[in-house]
């Protein structure tokens, strides 16, 4: 028994992963699910979640993993803290490593490893990384209301963002590298349109100012050189994700952005019987909660799967 297949295997651990794995489990499909480097996902590099339905006083990002974490467990996912950096699926039993050189072999493999915010390196964003500084507006924007913000980037989730701010903030300061947008016009239009979204053309960004919360950030005209100041509580920092889907290289069906693809309206990949789930296939809505509902897809179409194979 011990060499047979497993029925599921889980990759990743974010709100997409447990959720399959708490759906995988209940069908008794005994799943695996492999943590990965960051048990817990983005989620964990959060504070206040406010607009996961069911905690009406607002749950701490990492309480809300380690809730997930241990719903999947309470109906028997056995959960490793390892992460997979290999995968075969070539054969009708898929093959995946982990990084420590073990094979694991299942019938069904669901692909949650989700997303991974770009930053600009530099040591003040990390220092002041969840005091004052974030990647995601939506999550966060509601902590600055009534406070000057700026954000970084010039593609649509920058103004799209810079637009969600604009409705809690009296200035948002939008900080463009070059002299133009690489946004969708009709996003750029919105922006112009905005009036309290100031947009400073050829502009880097040389320091967040603060030493245990953000006070201003320090900026550069690339042009002039000239150097400024600008007073802000929040910057927000919008130039892109990468998905985590490295190790499906040539694998899977993937965008040129890395995003897995999947047929519409399931979780398929072009493997059968390998599923995709939460952020590592979407670069448009990537909530917490749209991750568990394509998680709870994802563990439905494999269940589905391996009962049109009869392995269960
Ligand atoms: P994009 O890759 O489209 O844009 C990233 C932006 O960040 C670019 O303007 C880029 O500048 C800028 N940038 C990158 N690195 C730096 C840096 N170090 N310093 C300053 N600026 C930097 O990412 P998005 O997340 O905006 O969008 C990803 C995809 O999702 C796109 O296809 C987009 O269309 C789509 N999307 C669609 C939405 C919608 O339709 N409503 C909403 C959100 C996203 P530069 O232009 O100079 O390279």
């Amino acid at each position: 028994m011990g060499n047979e297949p497993l029925k599921t295997v889980i990759i990743g651990s974010g709100p997409a992963g447990y959720t399959a794995a708490i759906y995988a489990a209940r069908a008794n499909l005994n799943p695996v699910l492999y943590t990965g480097k960051e048990p817990g996902g983005q989620l964990m590099i959060t504070t206040d979640v406010e607009n996961f339905p069911g905690y009406p006083e607002g749950i701490m990002g990492p309480q809300m993993m380690e809730d997930l974490k241990n719903q999947a467990a309470r109906f028997g996912t056995e959960i490793k803290y390892e992460l997979i950096d290999r995968v075969d699926f070539s054969g009708e039993v898929k093959k995946i490593f982990t990084e420590g050189g073990e094979e694991v072999s299942a019938h069904s493999v669901i692909i949650s490893t989700g997303a991974s915010a770009k930053w600009l390196g530099l040591e003040s964003e990390q220092r002041l990384n969840n005091n004052g500084v974030s990647a995601c507006a939506v999550c966060d924007g509601f902590f600055y209301r009534g406070k000057e913000v700026a954000i970084v980037g010039a593609g649509d989730s920058a103004c799209e963002e810079a637009l969600y701010l604009s409705n809690l903030c009296p200035t948002v300061h939008m900080l463009v590298r070059r002299d133009e947008m690489r946004a969708s016009k009709i996003m750029q239009d919105r922006v112009a349109k905005q009036e309290n979204i100031k947009v400073y053309w050829n502009t880097e960004t040389e320091e967040i100012l603060g030493d245990t919360e953000v006070t201003g950030v320090r900026v550069r005209n690339n042009v002039t050189d000239e150097v400024s100041d600008i007073p802000i509580a929040g910057f927000f920092v919008a130039i892109g994700h990468t998905p985590n889907t490295k190790i499906f290289e040539g694998v899977l069906d993937m965008e040129e952005t890395g995003y897995l693809r999947h047929r519409p309206n399931t979780t398929h990949t072009n493997v059968e019987g390998v599923f995709v789930s939460g952020d590592a296939a979407d670069h448009v809505y990537r909530q917490a909660i749209t991750a568990a509902g394509t998680g709870c897809m994802a563990a439905l179409d494999a269940e589905r799967y391996l009962g049109e194979q009869g392995i269960i």
